[in-house]
């Protein structure tokens, strides 16, 4: 099916993304999952590109557009080339808003144009060792000195958590609050009792930084208090949505290519002197996961278009994460089957495949808390 929503623009950025993969990310992507970590060259080149702070407004160095087309662009490419160590996504569609949409003018000028130009990179830390799906369990916490706020505790998982120059950390500022005595601060880089503790070694996406920061006696100025003082809850619940979107978009994206190598594979490998693709069996598995390909996919459209015209509800938003991150992995895990034990090697692309998509489901909000959040609105 031939998919209806996206305008010349669209190819023609889809066609500068795929270059800038082929220039300035496959030929290291190797080297950086044995490092555990990206280069900030790319980051930079990725600025320079102009791939992020697409929807910045132009005046700080954005591409001034506010159509989540071009996200979904972004990321439908970097799954296909199995390249998502460089976040890019989450530096423009989870963090991004964050600034465009609470920061001061005066915060804006301050961050928005290193965030576009590649020299300030991006993160968002807001769970814990103790606490993840459940944010009202956090314990980081920051004290009102007049000056500043004295920030302490300690995050856990957080993405580009290495790399990243400016983090936005979600406190307890009214520890009786509850969920509504949180706030966000943006703490930088060299920020003096601000400490990064280890790269976190994980079974995928191995490129990709992930770490513990700890906060110890942070002074953090006033003027990096991020939105409404208490109003973090509402800011995160506010932005998840595209989070998840986003998440979601990956997510289909990876399960068509995988079924797309799959398919070309089983044509090509012979058993018992006919290809694989002759057994009904394989033409069923094959057939199934079309299916579900597709009619995902015109979910996950319908869902693009609706946030490009200016958002989708948080209850949609839960309902294409879980269930295109739950393909995905359904996908991987039958593709993997069909290659047998070539799919098991590390270097094949459906284990890349496999391995780098198992934490869809985890972050960004569990498959579990997605169906909680459907189950409340229909619920109560
Ligand atoms: C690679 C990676 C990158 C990440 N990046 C970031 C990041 O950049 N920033 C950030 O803040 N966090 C990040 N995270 C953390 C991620 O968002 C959390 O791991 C996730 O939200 C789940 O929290 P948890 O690990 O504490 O699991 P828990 O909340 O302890 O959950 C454990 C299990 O219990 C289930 N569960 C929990 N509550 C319920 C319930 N009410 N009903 C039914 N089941 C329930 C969960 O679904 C899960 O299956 C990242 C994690 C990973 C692994």
């Amino acid at each position: 099916m031939k998919r209806q929503i996206f305008a010349p623009e669209h190819d023609a950025f889809r066609e500068t993304v795929r270059a800038f993969l082929a220039r300035e990310v496959l030929p290291y992507y190797e080297q950086w999952e044995n490092d555990g970590i990206v280069s900030r060259d790319a980051w930079r080149a990725a600025g320079k590109q102009g791939l992020l702070g697409l929807a910045v407004d132009e005046e700080y160095g954005g591409g001034g557009t506010a159509d989540f087309r071009f996200s979904a662009v972004l990321a439908e490419e970097f799954t296909r080339a199995g390249a998502p160590g460089l976040a890019l996504g989450l530096h423009n569609d989870i963090i991004g808003p964050y600034l465009t949409g609470l920061a001061t003018e005066e915060q804006k000028r301050r961050w928005l144009p290193g965030f576009c130009d590649g020299t300030l990179i991006t993160a968002i830390a807001m769970t814990e060792p103790g606490a993840g799906s459940d944010l009202q369990g956090i314990r980081t916490h920051a004290e009102d000195r007049g000056e500043h706020w004295l920030l302490n505790g300690s995050k856990t998982f957080i993405s580009n958590g290495i790399l990243a120059d400016l983090v936005i950390v979600v406190a307890k500022t009214t520890p009786e609050g509850g969920a509504h005595g949180l706030s966000l601060f943006v703490v930088e880089r060299g920020m003096e009792g601000f400490e990064r503790g280890r790269n976190l070694d994980k079974i995928g996406q191995k490129a990709q930084d992930t770490a513990e920061l700890f906060f110890h006696d942070v002074r953090v100025p006033r003027e990096n208090l991020l939105g409404e003082l208490d109003g973090a809850f509402v800011h995160l619940m506010t932005n998840l949505a595209q989070e998840r979107l986003s998440i979601a978009v990956a997510a289909i994206a990876a399960a068509e290519h995988l079924l797309e190598i799959t398919t070309h594979y089983v044509k090509e490998r012979e058993a018992f002197g006919r290809p694989l693709s002759s057994k009904q069996h394989i033409r069923f598995e094959i057939a199934d996961m079309a299916t579900e390909c597709a009619v995902t996919r015109a979910f996950l459209d319908r869902c693009i278009e609706d946030h490009s015209r200016g958002g989708l509800d948080a209850v949609h938003a839960s309902m294409a994460k879980w269930w295109a991150t739950e393909l995905q992995k359904r996908v991987a895990d039958r593709c993997l089957q069909l290659h047998g034990g070539y799919g098991y090697m590390t270097d094949h692309p459906v284990a890349r495949a496999f391995t780098d998509g198992r934490i869809q489901t985890i972050y960004g909000g569990t498959t579990e808390i997605m169906k909680e959040i459907i189950g409340r609105s229909l619920l109560g």
